[in-house]
């Protein structure tokens, strides 16, 4: 779905529930509490579609990527959360008559057009707290997350099920205590929504893993790369494989069952000419991919991709330079592999930053690929080193690509956060568009 339309539908699924409210619903109250229902119905139809955009749905995230999409999902999870922390703080409460513990009752209680009903009950007022401590843990817990005395796979357990939680008291508040979410119209459109959200769960957790059950594959190799860093090479089970573009990736569960919460995203380092075989590129980062090395040949494994956007199709640039740190090159070296193989007869430069020599990957291939110009940069050279030295810097990157800017290349990027930032810094100073720049990241905050 291509960006505009999806931004347009977002907007209109978030501003739908209070058009509706003010269209349908009698004479308005004062300014504090049309506000307050605004935030409250505009953040949580905002949170219900959360839900969509972090369930990785291609219609979804087939227009604007993996990463866009994920940053909107953080950033919309900001801003709502504000909305609805707020929300209760705006009534004007002393139109309100407080008549026991969590019972505001309306003080016309006749009121036809429920003008002035705040209709909070013991059990509305019971889900609103409950929901309202639980999404500024949600989203505390997303936010520090990295600080977090848990695995990712629990963090992210625990991310899925207080959403629900949040979704379902939410639903309840709203159904119970909302002056528009009571009518018929409205009730409908949360129930769709609350719906769609545990749909996606349901999808997410249960039925795209069974899908994948019919598609296995096993663990052909597991063989060094390079310092703390292994190829793993996939082969189809009974299947045709995967099709996918040179420089996508895919998130990967490794001798582990099609339903473990224990997946990972990898870029697929291999290019689709080579074959059924997937090769991918790991480095040990942390709990799951320090045992990469100890992985069992013949072991089952499950490919849920692919995904990403960092891909040549329908690029038609005069040349591609290539910005890779880390295992960060994996990606940018399926993308050579690829275009190398079906003949793409462009030529590339690939600057590509490591700590040390004994990291660097690939390197007997880049040197014998034609036209393929290779730059090492490293941060501690050996003695004698003929390569570049020290951080790939803004300032590294304005000199080297100068040329290439002012030619009209394409500009492939993958790496650690810091680097991309330098990276980006220097093709803004050397006049490249973002139209120009495909990038991968392999941090999503
Ligand atoms: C699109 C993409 C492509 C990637 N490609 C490669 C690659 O080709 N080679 C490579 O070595 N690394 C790649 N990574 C990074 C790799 O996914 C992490 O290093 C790995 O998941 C760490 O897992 P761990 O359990 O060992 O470490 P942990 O300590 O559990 O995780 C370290 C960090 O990795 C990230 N991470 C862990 N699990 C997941 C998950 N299921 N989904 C999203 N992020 C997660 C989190 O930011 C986490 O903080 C890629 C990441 C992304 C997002």
């Amino acid at each position: 779905m291509p960006a505009t339309i999806l931004i347009g539908a977002y907007a209109v699924l978030v501003v739908l529930p209070v058009a509706l409210g003010w269209l349908l619903v009698g004479p308005a109250r004062p300014w504090p509490d049309e506000l307050s229902s605004a935030l409250a119905m505009a953040g949580f139809a905002a949170l219900l579609l959360e839900f969509l955009l972090s369930g990785r749905f291609r219609v979804v995230t087939g227009g604007i990527g993996i990463d866009r999409t994920m940053r909107w999902h953080q950033f919309f999870a900001r801003v709502l959360t504000v909305a609805l922390l707020v929300h209760p703080a705006l009534y004007s409460y002393n139109a309100y008559q407080f008549t026991g513990p969590g019972l505001w009752q309306s003080l016309a209680p006749g009121d036809p057009a429920r003008a002035a009903v705040l209709g909070l009950d013991a059990g509305s007022t019971l889900t609103g707290w409950l929901a309202w401590m639980f999404l500024l843990a949600l989203t505390g817990m997303a936010i520090f997350r990295d600080q977090m005395p848990y695995s990712y796979e629990a963090w992210r357990l625990m991310h899925g099920l207080t959403a629900a939680a949040v979704a379902v008291m939410g639903l309840h508040h709203a159904l119970d205590a909302g002056r528009y979410s009571a009518m018929p119209v409205l009730a409908a459109y949360w129930a769709a929504l609350v719906g769609l959200a545990l749909f996606t769960l349901l999808t997410v957790y249960l039925l795209r893993p069974l899908r994948l059950t019919r598609r296995p594959w096993r663990i052909a190799a597991v063989v060094p790369a390079a310092e703390r860093t292994w190829e793993v090479a996939l082969e189809p089970d009974g299947h045709d494989g995967l099709a996918y573009k040179a420089g996508q990736f895919a998130w990967v569960r490794l001798d582990r069952s099609a339903f473990s919460m224990r997946e990972h995203p990898f870029s697929i380092a291999s290019a689709p000419g080579s074959g059924r075989r997937l090769s991918f590129l790991i480095k040990e980062a942390g709990d799951f991919t320090r045992t990469i090395g100890s992985l069992p040949a013949g072991a089952r494994a499950f490919v849920d991709g692919p995904y990403g956007h960092l891909t040549l199709a329908g690029r038609r640039e005069p040349g591609l330079c290539l910005i890779g740190g880390g295992v960060g090159v994996a990606p940018l070296l399926s993308v050579l592999r690829g275009a190398r193989g079906q003949g793409d007869a462009r030529p590339a430069l690939l600057l590509y930053g490591n700590r040390h020599e004994g990291q660097i990957l690939a390197r007997e291939e880049l040197a014998a690929m034609p036209g393929v110009e290779t730059v090492h940069v490293l941060q501690e050279p050996p003695p004698g080193w003929p390569g570049a030295t020290g951080l790939v810097t803004a300032a590294f990157v304005q000199e080297r690509c100068a040329g290439a800017a002012a030619a009209g290349w394409l500009f492939m990027l993958c790496g650690p956060p810091a680097m991309m930032r330098e990276v980006r810094r220097g093709l803004r100073a050397v006049g490249v568009p973002g139209a120009r720049i495909l990038e991968e990241r392999f941090v999503y905050d």
